[in-house]
């Protein structure tokens, strides 16, 4: 409890008296200054008298964590348009309204800045949710009668699709194409794992794809096969992509609707910018057409795809892309490669070889190529967005981007490495030393049964160490930015920064077990990672990531205060409102103020 009232008395106290001397010395040429810099073009804060002061909206009597550079507290801020014009006390708040202003009454509310998720797939995720969802099914009987409820629910369509299956509900993480054949026997099925490294076909579609015991394994995949050879049913990786000619392609239309319930999805987290973490062409028309409509309300980076196979002569592809996605909040300014696979699935790339399975894993680029194709895009300067798992993975990338900045020279690059499981100890201050932002998925660092029985066993206890090492990272002065990758996990941001404060299962409130207890970090290392650590990973830290006067309105509101609850209970935590530039995309403020005012406290 000490901790809480430092932060929610000692700062607040240092805050108030911070904005205080600001309002002194000239609040509208501090505006001014901000303004200027950001060439809003924003009108309003062009005299000093009282009626041209006027906001359009007044958050008063909340608890306002600002995320700024001392993470001062405030209870009260002021919007006009699109922006924030002042952050601090009520009494000071008092003359940004005028007759139009609409003045919220927060009675004590939690205020942050909105979340940014800085790995995610809103529209295979969305497409998903339209198609078989298997996420979160607790064994593999809630998958078959799942699966049995979709055969007969989407029984009209050429193939059953779907995914969200978890590895470690089958033996081995291997599914059985029988276990399908029971269920679809008339036309082809495919279903991504939750991961989506793996894919589980029935017969069908392995014949109609042509895998069978004569089929070598290509480069980069793997065709889990029987004592006899014959395909089980799971293709990882590349073997995964032998399907890929023959599965209907999601229509335009199919793609918006799945991103408009990604989105959805999104604002209900408090989410307001990510990155969307493999994007083509068809993608980032969706993202472009909601947007459009007015209707996207999310800022997205959308990380074009590169694949070995690609090679240098598809980058001007990539370049031409990027200058054709010109919706206002969509930028299609990174380039995404998978350095290797996932270590459940035994395809993450690793610097020594797995315990009790054959190989160090499947690095998908060689460090020559991985490097080349790095500088390549370095030089066409985009952000580049690594997924990368293993240790190897880590360190050639690292190389890579080394090699990079020795060829082309420093710059404000920020790239970007997803995922970053696990690593040799040795690469992680070179993340601070290179620039590189540590993406990590903190919702999976907990002992889960993909840790227990599918990690852990396969690099044994010395190398386990070293998974998930968010503390050690953090102390290095890296930058953390956070994501979900949604759908492979929850898009909820506040179950992911539970988990990095518990290592523990998000669902416990009390948790005695942490897993690897020296990674845990606090909450303000892990709300700085989803807001202005998120917001410099996607260039927009100057716009965005925390609540100060000249910055965008992108704010939530909570139904508790994160500081003042048990770590355990933080992923219980609701969000109320989701305003975005200015605008209210999640909940309202009239609902919330009924809340309030029943609670009588
Ligand atoms: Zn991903």
């Amino acid at each position: 409890m000490a901790d809480t009232e430092l932060l929610s008395g000692g700062k607040y106290v240092e805050s108030a008296a911070k904005v205080r001397g600001r309002a002194r010395l000239n609040p509208l040429f501090v505006l001014f200054l901000y303004l200027g810099c950001l060439a809003t073009g924003s009108t309003g804060a062009s005299a000093a008298a009282p009626g041209r002061d006027a906001a359009d909206v007044v958050l008063r009597n909340a608890k306002i964590y600002t995320v700024d550079a001392v993470r001062s507290w405030a209870d009260s801020l002021a919007i006009r348009g699109d922006r924030i014009v002042f952050v601090g006390s009520n009494s000071e708040a008092a003359r940004f309204i005028g007759g139009n202003t609409k003045v919220i009454d927060l009675g004590g509310r939690f205020v942050l800045p909105g979340f940014h998720d800085r790995h995610v797939h809103p529209v295979t995720g969305g497409v998903e949710l339209s198609q078989c969802d298997l996420n979160s099914s607790q064994d593999s009987a809630e998958v078959f009668s799942r699966l049995r409820a979709c055969a007969a629910r989407l029984g009209d369509r050429p193939w059953l699709l779907g995914g969200g299956w978890d590895l470690p509900l089958f033996p081995g993480g291997v599914a059985d194409r029988r276990e399908l054949d029971v269920i679809v026997a008339d036309r082809p099925a495919a279903l991504y794992s939750a991961d989506g490294h793996s894919v589980w076909v029935n017969s069908k579609a392995l014949a109609l794809a042509g895998i069978d015991s004569a089929t070598t394994d290509p480069v980069g995949g793997r065709i889990e096969r029987d004592r006899d050879g014959a395909p089980i049913g799971t293709l990882r990786e590349a073997a995964a992509d032998l399907i890929d000619p023959f599965l209907p392609e999601s229509s335009p239309a199919e793609l918006l609707a799945g991103l408009r319930l990604a989105v959805e999805r999104a604002h209900a987290f408090g989410i307001v910018a990510l990155t969307e973490a493999s994007a083509g062409p068809e993608t980032i028309a969706a993202y472009d057409a909601l947007d459009h409509r007015g209707e996207l309300g999310l800022r997205v980076v959308a990380s074009q795809h590169l694949g070995p196979e690609d090679g240098a002569a598809a980058i001007p592809g990539l370049v031409a892309l990027r200058a054709a996605a010109h919706a206002p909040h969509v930028r299609a300014t990174a380039v995404k490669l998978f350095a290797d696979g996932v270590i459940e699935g035994g395809t993450a790339s690793l610097l020594e070889p797995y315990v009790g399975r054959p190989g160090s894993g499947i690095a998908n680029w060689s460090a020559d190529q991985l490097r080349e194709a790095i500088a390549a895009l370095d030089r066409e300067r985009f952000q580049i967005h690594v997924h990368a798992i293993g240790d190897r993975a880590i360190r050639d990338t690292l190389d890579g981007l080394a090699a990079a900045r020795k060829a082309n020279g420093a710059r404000d690059a920020r790239p970007l490495l997803a995922h970053i499981q696990l690593f040799h100890p040795g690469d992680i201050p070179r993340f601070r030393e290179l620039g590189v932002v540590a993406d990590f998925q903190p919702l999976w660092a907990w002992f889960d049964p993909y840790i227990r029985d599918l990690t852990e066993p396969f690099l044994g206890p010395e190398r386990s160490r070293w998974l998930y090492p968010i503390r050690t990272m953090a102390a290095t002065g890296a930058i953390l930015a956070a994501g979900s990758d949604w759908s492979v996990s929850s898009m909820n941001p506040l179950a992911a920064i539970e988990v990095a404060i518990t290592r523990c299962d998000p669902g416990l409130t009390s948790c005695d077990r942490p897993w690897i207890p020296e990674e845990r970090v606090d909450l303000a290392t892990m709300l700085a990672a989803y807001t202005i650590g998120g917001a410099y990973a996607g260039f927009e830290e100057k716009e965005s990531g925390s609540l100060e006067a000249g910055k965008l309105a992108d704010l939530i509101v909570l139904d508790r205060d994160l500081f003042a609850i048990p770590p355990g209970e933080i992923s219980a935590a609701r969000v109320l409102v989701t305003m975005f530039e200015g605008r209210i995309v999640f909940g309202d403020w009239s609902a919330l103020q009924k809340e309030a005012a029943g609670e009588g406290k």
